[in-house]
């Protein structure tokens, strides 16, 4: 142990989650805190005894006042062992890699991958770095060094503007990290398709990255079928459909540009028609003036963002998605297909299925789950943090 790193003492009984492994440690279990630890910087965590549990970094304003990276105390936190974490993602994502079946991936997801904080996607030549908390931004510097040793991208952009920065006290940091400026209309290869990604100003990373394996999934579903895509964002889903022949599709988003990007994405494939629809506008209302209207559907692809940010919208975001089920299950012909999705990590799979049987009960609707999805290989749950599932989905059939 160096001498001249502060210790973060537990307060007596609190280490169980730590010895199990749960790299979170909150403000209310600290105890005593020894040295003036400056915030980000690495801290050694002991137990109600005074000895060492864990190795971390802190942050005094954040609710998690400690994030571990390491429960062996002979373990530094330096270049080579940011080295060591990077390698090791890397290495769990080889034969995604090898596959060649896309370029767009998950390199690092965060505490899943050991590296709590920090999100690095690849779209194709292009690294996109995500750094959520105040402990990953002094080693920017050296993780894009590494990420240009170790895979030579011809850039690495930064898109730190996700929300949950605000919690850390940090702002928003956008911009170019190392190598060449991306350029704004890339173009990236999954699973034989190919899409525009904005990674300068898209959601998130620039993609759905997660819903990946879900698209190929859902896509066999969509022969010869009239589909709704709602949330479409630049409509990958609605690019899976049409390359299986959907009969028609409907894109609907609250976001213009989502919209024309996803126009883009069908042209680029050559799968545009005439009969494409993309409605700008609520889901939830335009889903109601399909009801009114008498619209009906084969399938119907349900990916709302996030409702459920805390456990106090909880209850507001489950009725959000039952209210929102309930009507796509009335807007679906005999024998339609639903596919549902949520990303809110507090909605367990277990409460989404709760909420899909009281949107069936209410609509009239015998519905069949035919296939339980989930989040791609390459954003891993790690048994230790279940916190790291988040995105569950369902394909159901529905009949009166
Ligand atoms: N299925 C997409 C990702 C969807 S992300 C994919 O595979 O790429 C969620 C989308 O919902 C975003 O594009 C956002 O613009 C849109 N959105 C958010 N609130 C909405 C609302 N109330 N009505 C319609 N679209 C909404």
């Amino acid at each position: 142990m160096s001498e001249s790193r502060s210790l973060i003492q537990l307060k007596p009984g609190r280490e169980k989650s730590v010895r199990n492994r749960h790299p979170w440690v909150f403000s209310g279990a600290v105890g005593r805190v020894r040295g003036a630890p400056q915030p980000g910087t690495i801290v050694d965590l002991l137990d109600g005894a005074g000895d060492f549990l864990a190795r971390g970094y802190y942050n005094p304003r954040s609710q998690i006042a400690v994030r571990l990276l390491s429960w062996d105390a002979a373990e530094e936190i330096n270049t080579a062992w940011w080295r060591q974490r990077l390698q090791a993602a890397l290495a769990r994502r080889a034969a995604l890699a090898a596959s060649g079946a896309s370029e767009a991936y998950r390199l690092v997801h965060a505490e899943s991958d050991g590296l709590p904080g920090l999100i690095v996607d690849r779209y194709g030549d292009w690294l996109v770095l995500q750094s959520l908390t105040l402990g990953i931004e002094p080693w920017k510097p050296t993780l894009a060094g590494l990420l240009m040793e170790m895979l030579g991208p011809r850039g690495i952009y930064e898109r730190s503007d996700a929300d949950v920065r605000a919690q850390e006290g940090l702002p928003p940091a956008t911009g170019l990290l190392a190598g060449a400026e991306p350029p704004q209309e890339l173009v990236i290869r999954e699973n034989g398709l190919r899409f525009q990604v904005d990674i300068l100003h898209g959601h998130k990373t620039g993609f759905y990255l997660d819903q990946r394996e879900n698209r190929r999934k859902v896509a066999p579903y969509c022969v010869g079928r009239e589909v709704l895509n709602a949330f479409s964002y630049t409509g990958a889903f609605a690019v899976y459909a049409a390359s299986q022949g959907a009969k028609g599709i409907t894109n609907l988003d609250s976001s213009a540009e989502a919209l024309r990007m996803a126009a883009q994405n069908l042209r680029l494939n050559g799968l545009e028609r005439d009969s494409d629809q993309y409605i700008e506008g609520d889901a939830f209302q335009v889903l109601r003036r399909f009801r009114d209207q008498g619209t009906q559907f084969d399938l119907i692809i349900l990916d709302p963002p996030k409702f459920a940010f805390s456990r106090a919208q909880l209850l507001a975001a489950t009725r959000g998605y039952k209210d929102i089920n309930l009507l796509a299950m009335r807007l679906l012909r005999p024998g339609g297909i639903l596919c549902t999705f949520s990303c809110s990590g507090l909605v367990s799979e277990d409460l989404f299925q709760k909420v899909l049987f009281g949107a069936s009960v209410d609509a009239g609707r015998e519905v069949r789950i035919l296939e339980r999805l989930g989040q791609g290989s390459d954003h891993p749950v790690l048994l230790t943090f279940p916190e790291s599932a988040y995105l569950k989905g369902f394909i159901c059939r529905v009949e009166p």
